[in-house]
């Protein structure tokens, strides 16, 4: 028995109707505020040389990989993130575009994970890559566009974490450990597990005073001044700069008065390998996981051809922002399309019919024509089940003087309208 027939494989979904225009809705606006930062539209593959999907992302995102061959036996896989083909890009064909470069992105990625409510094997990124400048000034804009972006969706009470990855690096630096031998510990501090990290900081050969610093790290959330507990226990000049490079973006989201709206927190030590510096998420209270997060790597378009170019940037999870909305009850203003649904009594009116729906149509009123030849009743028992708000009859007696009969479905009342007057009655 072929069941695969009738079905589609774990964690995809088919998206359709009034869904796909809250869809389009939320696209729309994601779409409009990044081109209002003057970010420009970019599309790669969905499938490519898994080697180059891979570079700089860990093995953690590499394993979740959709991998096939193709006949000629080379790997290729299917997107799991956009930012490594958009640092292939720019090491590549935009090399030497002017910098500061800014680009955005609305695509499918495909992950093998195992799906939940809010997690997917098909789900849609919304992201922005910024690239050229290694000043704080730039995650500041990523950061400012980030939380603009949540807002103008409708999303309420968004917020952001912001920390940074190069602290942690510095501290097991600092502490005389290999990033491989911090795993364990890294891992603890990510889901904020006291128990597995006391198990983690048993196994490494550190003074007291730093696995102190360890437990320390996840506790330090905040505003900017849990900043100053790690300046007071660790001495060491990366983490100095580190912190600084905190504290100036946050002082520079002053400047978009959306310092209030993130929390530091000095515990984030995110997944992907790329990122360098500055790491942040974000939030909404009513939904447990996050929304998107972003941060700076300024070493990935070297992994591809030996010269760097600083950069940062985010991935909004649009199928999350979808259901943070519609948790929140969000209206979405949807466009009730079709708006007008147009009948004929005689088929000697088909071409008047015709004739009318093109006019309305032309004047940007959605308008459908009955193609079954159906009967009058029918045709307004079909406007009734599909919700149509309106129907224009068009009958032999009514359109020998000039008029049709407008039907207003959820009043139940109709009346005769000349043709020529169809644009001010529906304009009203
Ligand atoms: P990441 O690239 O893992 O940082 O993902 C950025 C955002 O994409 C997350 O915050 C989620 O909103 C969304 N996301 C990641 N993985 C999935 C998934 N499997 N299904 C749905 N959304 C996801």
């Amino acid at each position: 028995m072929q069941f695969t027939k009738l079905r589609i494989p774990k964690g995809t979904q088919d998206y359709y109707f009034d869904y796909l225009e809250k869809r389009s809705y939320i696209e729309n606006k994601m779409r409009k505020n990044f081109e209002l930062w003057g970010y420009k539209e970019i599309r790669t593959p969905t499938f490519e040389y898994f080697e180059s999907l891979a570079t700089g992302t860990g093995l953690e995102l590499q394993e979740s990989m959709f991998r096939f061959k193709d006949k000629g036996g080379r790997q290729l896989a299917l997107r799991a993130e956009m930012t490594s083909p958009i640092a292939r890009v720019v090491a590549t064909e935009l090399r030497s575009h002017p910098l500061p470069m800014r680009m955005y992105y609305l695509a499918p990625m495909f992950r093998y994970e195992e799906p939940q409510s809010g997690r997917q094997r098909e789900f849609w990124h919304a992201g922005i890559e910024l690239f050229g400048s290694s000043l704080p000034d730039a995650d500041a804009e990523v950061l400012a566009v980030f939380i603009t972006t949540l807002d103008d969706i409708g999303l309420k009470g968004v917020s952001v974490e912001l920390g940074h990855v190069g602290l942690f690096k510095s501290i097991v630096e600092e502490a005389g450990l290999s990033l491989d031998e911090a795993a364990a510990i890294r891992r603890s501090i990510d889901k904020k597990d006291d128990a597995s990290l006391e198990t983690a900081l048993k196994e490494v050969d550190v003074s007291s005073a730093m696995k102190d610093v360890f437990r320390l790290l996840p506790k330090l959330r905040g505003d900017i001044s849990v900043t100053k507990k790690i300046l007071d226990n660790v001495d060491n000049e990366n983490v100095e700069i580190c912190i600084k490079n905190i504290s100036d973006t946050v002082k520079l989201l002053e400047l978009y008065k959306l310092d209030s709206r993130v929390m530091v927190d000095l515990g984030i030590v995110r997944g992907i390998d790329y990122y360098t510096g500055a790491v942040f998420e974000g939030f909404v209270k009513d939904l447990g996981t996050a929304l998107g997060g972003g941060g700076r790597y300024d070493n990935l378009v070297g992994e591809f051809t030996g010269e760097s170019i600083p950069a940062t940037g985010f991935a909004i999870g649009v199928d999350r922002c979808h259901l943070a909305l519609e948790k929140q009850g969000f209206k979405f203003p949807l466009k009730n399309s079709p708006q007008i649904l147009i009948l004929y009594i005689d088929q000697e009116l088909k071409g008047e019919a015709v004739k009318i729906a093109v006019n309305l149509r032309k004047l940007g009123l959605s308008t459908e024509i009955d193609i079954l030849e159906r009967k009058l009743t029918k045709g307004l028992e079909h406007a009734n089940k599909r919700g149509i708000p309106y129907v224009v009859i068009v009958g032999k007696t009514e359109f020998e003087q000039g008029e049709v009969v407008v039907r207003n479905m959820e009043k139940e009342m109709q009346e005769k309208v000349k043709i020529e007057k169809l644009k001010n009655y529906f304009q009203k």
